[in-house]
């Protein structure tokens, strides 16, 4: 705070020193030659990142754990995880503010809203009997399993794979959507899909899946790395990448904000969403689970899918869930 204000200071000062002093001699910069800036932490990839694939034990990640019998809202049994959340008044969940038609914050109303959050609200009502019992905390691709290791959130809904590797550190729900990674270009691009990527530069963020995916591809792209996937969309409009490469979900929502974008090209990879849930608290994860359980059999799955994901194509039917136990 401190220095913005000081900045602030400063700034006014440097105007009101060009303001009185005589015109610079400088020569006209001609405008095509100003940079357009870059996004903050935007980088190229000098070693592609893990995939999951690589490094970790195998295991069948959409496999979660059997849902219990879904208590009454507002009864959640003593001891529980439910309990503690009931006794904080508020369920702390992570999304995203970023990806239009997931998780996004609505410029009209300031709410954040999007398929992923109304998972997130379906949870919140089956604990208080009120979905609105909600604080939100918006995380990064990158920032989701260190906030879900250190407690910070309940739950985290955000278009997040499971994987064996993020496995290892948290848990997930049963599978709620199924996304595939594909890429997004510009409509006068020629480029029809990954194989077209070799030598290009495609985007994606940062401790995703899909940056893996871009980096370990075997037609070699040069994968880029940003914090959000609006900073890819910055990127592509502004010529500095090629290309951005995830889930169909997320492009979607990309080319929906900017008509001179397309997605093309087959899904290439397969992205089961799962909720995540710190390591420890197995009950939530069966609690979640009925709560999804239920939504695939009410209806409610397939509105929430009706108000943001219909134009992905008709309502599939919802991921059968798997179990472990
Ligand atoms: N589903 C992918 C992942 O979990 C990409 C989406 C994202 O990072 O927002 O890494």
């Amino acid at each position: 705070m401190r220095s913005r204000v000081l900045g602030a200071g400063v700034s006014a000062f440097a105007l009101l020193a060009a303001a009185c002093s005589p015109a610079p001699n400088t020569s006209a910069v001609p405008v095509g030659s100003v940079g357009a800036p870059m996004p903050a932490e935007a980088s190229e990839l000098t070693s592609a990142p893990s995939s999951s694939a690589s490094s970790a034990p195998s295991c069948d990640p959409t496999a979660s754990l059997r849902p219990g019998g879904l208590p009454a809202a507002g009864q959640m049994p003593a001891g529980s995880t439910m309990a503690e959340i009931q006794a904080r008044g508020r369920l702390i969940a992570g999304v995203d503010q970023n990806t239009y038609l997931m998780g996004f914050r609505n410029p009209f109303s300031g709410e954040i809203e999007g398929f992923d959050v109304a998972m997130a609200r379906e949870i919140a009502e089956a604990i208080f009997g009120d979905p609105n019992k909600i604080q939100y905390k918006v995380l990064t691709s990158e920032d989701r399993v260190a906030a879900l290791e250190r407690g910070d959130v309940d739950l985290v809904v955000r278009t997040m794979t499971v994987t064996c590797e993020r496995l290892e550190k948290i848990n997930f729900s049963s599978v709620y959507y199924e996304a595939g990674q594909r890429v997004l270009v510009n409509r006068t691009s020629g480029i029809s899909g990954v194989d077209g990527l070799g030598g290009k530069k495609v985007c994606a963020t940062k401790g995703s899946t899909s940056l893996a995916a871009v980096a370990n591809h075997p037609v070699k792209p040069v994968a880029v790395s940003v914090p959000d996937w609006t900073d890819c969309l910055v990127m592509l409009q502004q010529g500095q990448v090629d290309a951005i490469s995830t889930d169909d979900t997320i492009l979607a929502g990309l080319a929906a904000q900017d008509p001179y974008t397309e997605v093309v090209g087959a899904r290439f990879t397969t992205e089961p969403y799962g909720v995540g849930i710190p390591k420890g608290n197995e009950d939530f994860v069966r609690f979640v689970n009925a709560v999804l359980n239920r939504m695939r059999g009410d209806g409610s799955w397939a509105s929430a899918y009706q108000d943001w994901l219909n134009t992905l194509g008709p309502a599939p039917a919802p991921p059968a869930p798997r179990y472990r136990d």
